[in-house]
């Protein structure tokens, strides 16, 4: 069951609601960069990011913005441009006024907008502009940067109870209350709930479950979801996956992006293909057909069916860009491509399209599966290329627009 949250409406894409989870990702070149900020940008979009996040932390960034924004337009890119704020966000959308009119959405973090007074009013100058523009906000809390002063006073009353809290429970309360605190401000201020969107973000898996449960609990603004400082490679996933799973089983989320950090040379849209696996193999959304294959054993001599796995899977994201226009429904294909004869006609048949490959002692035929039903027998040197063909014949035949 879905946490109940507001709509909330960023540009083109709505989220909120009962509209699907969508998912986000950020840029790391330097916004002033014109150039390579709009190339990452069209990067991250073509790999299925369905919001785009550019920090704007000087005046060489928040100059480029409308010169981003207008070649993303000009380019026929409608994904939401989200600003990310920190220390002088108020100062920058004041005085730029096309950057704060060019962005989708702005993210402020409640943390880093100033101490005593200046928090209060700072945030609340972001804010206005946000409404002045008809603009949501993203509040961020991240225990890395979270309100020392809010945190202190809990600890302090905390210690006066007769039964105190654990430091680590009134580090939940500290980040739960900038949140709401902040949404409270900023509907003090006139902005409607429709255009609040908040985060609790920490770096581990516990306490981020822990923290969004609790916010979740208490509130219906939109929730974006993440594990911050996610960490490289292996950790990164898994961290980020566990966490995350947790959570949009219990319905909450809104929006999600997993924070890796990328491996040198890596690609920056390894987080959105990681969003778009993680809600895939969860049953909540579908992106590209997806391929069950088994680990393989000592009853494989080979690594022919890895290849052959690796070989569907290439072919599968070469030729995406074309299938999702020319074949509606293709994401939810599943294929099957299993080492031997132990599971893989049971897989296979459990697939839409399988092939089970044969084992070292197994005769060298690979029977494919359509639709449960044996379809041919494969043997010989060509068995990758004569499957891939079959998986072609057989996409073109099920998915086709003029198939009636
Ligand atoms: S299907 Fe066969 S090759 Fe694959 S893991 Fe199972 S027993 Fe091993």
């Amino acid at each position: 069951m879905r946490h109940q949250t507001h709509q909330v409406q960023i540009g083109s894409v709505t989220i909120g609601g009962t509209n699907p989870v969508a998912i986000q990702s950020m840029t790391n070149t330097p916004t002033a960069d014109i150039e390579a900020t709009y190339a990452q940008i069209v990067e991250l979009v073509q790999a299925g990011s369905e919001l785009v996040r550019i920090t704007v932390n000087d005046q060489e960034a928040a100059k480029a913005v409308p010169f981003i924004k207008e070649r993303m337009v000009a380019h026929g890119l409608k994904t939401p441009l989200i600003g990310d704020f920190h220390y002088n966000g108020h100062t920058l959308l004041r005085n730029h006024t096309d950057c704060a009119q060019s962005l989708d959405k702005y993210r402020i973090n409640p943390g880093n907008v100033g101490t005593k007074e200046a928090h209060d009013y700072n945030f609340r100058t972001m804010v206005e502009i946000a409404i002045k523009h008809q603009k949501p906000v993203r509040i961020g809390v991240n225990w890395g940067s979270l309100d020392q002063e809010l945190f202190t006073k809990l600890m302090d009353v905390n210690s006066w109870q007769k039964s105190p809290l654990s430091s680590q429970e009134v580090l939940y309360e500290a980040m739960v209350q900038s949140a709401l605190n902040s949404a409270e401000l900023a509907e003090k201020t006139g902005l409607t709930p429709d255009k609040i969107v908040l985060s609790v973000k920490m770096s581990d898996v516990q306490d981020v479950v822990k923290v969004y449960q609790i916010l979740a609990s208490r509130c219906h603004y939109a929730l974006h979801v993440g594990l911050t400082e996610a960490g490289q490679g292996a950790k990164g996933l898994i961290a980020s996956s566990a966490a995350l799973a947790i959570l949009l089983q219990q319905g909450i989320g809104d929006t999600i992006r997993i924070s890796l950090t990328p491996e040198p040379g890596a690609a920056r849209a390894r987080e959105v293909e990681a969003c778009q696996l993680l809600l895939q193999t969860m049953g909540i959304r579908n992106f590209r057909p997806l391929i069950s294959s088994c680990p393989g054993c000592g009853r494989t001599d080979s690594d022919f069916y890895q290849q052959l796995a690796k070989q569907i899977n290439d072919h599968i994201s070469e030729k995406m860009p074309e299938w999702s226009h020319k074949y509606p429904g293709i994401e939810n294909l599943k294929i099957a491509v299993m080492g031997c004869i132990v599971n893989g006609p049971g897989e296979s048949r459990h697939a839409d399209i399988g092939i089970s490959l044969p084992g070292k002692t197994e005769a060298p035929i690979a029977p494919v599966y359509v639709h449960g039903r044996q379809y041919t027998v494969l043997k010989g040197q060509n068995i990758p290329q004569e499957f891939i063909q079959i998986l072609d014949e057989y996409i073109s035949q099920n998915y086709s627009i003029s198939k009636d």
